[in-house]
């Protein structure tokens, strides 16, 4: 399976790095309009491979999309001194206004998937750009918060994070919900099963958890600049399940008709993923507080994108 990735940036790399190195794709083809960066990145991971997997990684401009089934998109510009968050907005909605016809036009029946934040709103502007089924545009959306969500519970319980299932909603970002009233460990609610371990989840530690999902980019960034290799792995994981058809349920943001009483916003719940890219959205049931502050997160987006310009 071919995959291509537009913007060699951080993200784009990161991504391309954990797709070759997992084997997952016969080949991944980097496009940027910086063409040296795309040739260096492509370059650099190609020499990685051989330890790991047989994939070819080249750059190469538009036309080598062809026959993608997956194309990510990782392009962006980042803010300018005194820039309101619109109006970067609207510099990365001309980027992709660009980039989307590009790829269409070679590869029309790839599944779109989005890196560039703001992840939701930049999904739905791809969705109406170019005009394909929601389950075909793909945000990333909170699959990285799910996965720090799933390893801090884990760690708490002293159990693997893939033993734990509990989903972050809502937006990329402030506004996104931890889904604690359905959260499980193996079978058992989480609540319950935290007790019984002696390892209760009480308000304090919640509210440690909820920190260290909610604030963990701005952590990292204030550390080393930028998040991008989380970000890259949880990429990868979405193209292995569209690779290999695997149905798994995972937290990913495209345009909801309803959700949380708001129609048409690109948000992330849990969601069937495979060939066909979404194939099904699992609705969880969540208590009256949760399902509060999902609407007022999907609320919050719908505003962004009705004052995005296209
Ligand atoms: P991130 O950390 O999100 O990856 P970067 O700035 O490292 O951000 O990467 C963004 C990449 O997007 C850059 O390599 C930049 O050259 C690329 N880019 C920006 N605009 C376009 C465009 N119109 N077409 C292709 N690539 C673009």
């Amino acid at each position: 399976m071919k995959i291509g990735i537009v913007g060699a940036g951080m993200v784009g790399s990161s991504a391309g790095y954990a797709i070759a190195l997992m084997g997952i794709a016969s080949s991944v083809i980097f496009v940027d309009r910086n063409a040296d960066l795309a040739r260096a990145q492509a370059e650099d991971i190609s020499h990685a491979v051989p330890f790991m997997s047989s994939c070819v990684v080249q750059a190469g401009d538009y036309a080598d999309l062809k026959g993608a089934s997956v194309v990510i998109l990782a392009a962006g510009v980042s803010q300018k001194p005194g820039e309101t968050r619109l109006e970067l907005l609207g510099r990365n909605a001309a980027v992709f206004r660009e980039v989307v016809g590009e790829v269409l036009r070679v590869a029309p029946d790839a599944i779109l998937l989005i890196a560039s934040n703001p992840v939701d709103i930049m999904t739905q502007i791809t969705a109406r750009l170019s005009g394909l089924p929601a389950e075909r545009v793909i945000g990333s959306g909170t699959i990285l918060d799910t996965a720090r969500f799933r390893s801090l519970l884990g760690r708490h319980l002293q159990i693997s994070p893939q033993s734990v299932h509990a989903y972050v909603l809502g937006e990329h970002g402030d506004s996104e919900v931890l889904a604690w009233s359905n959260a499980r460990a193996g079978s058992e609610p989480l609540l319950s099963f935290a007790t019984q371990l002696g390892a209760p989840l009480t308000g304090a530690i919640k509210a440690e958890i909820d920190d260290g999902v909610r604030n963990a980019a701005y952590k990292i960034i204030n550390g080393k600049g930028a998040t991008y290799y989380g970000i890259g792995a949880g990429l990868a994981r979405i193209v292995k399940s569209i690779a290999q058809d695997q149905q798994d349920v995972l937290s990913v943001s495209i345009v909801t008709r309803h959700v949380a009483g708001i129609e048409d916003v690109a948000l992330s719940i849990p969601r069937v993923v495979g060939a066909a890219g979404i194939c099904a959205d699992m609705m969880p049931t969540l208590d009256d507080g949760e399902n509060e502050a999902l609407h007022r997160s999907a609320s919050m987006l719908k505003t962004t994108i009705e004052a995005v310009e296209l």
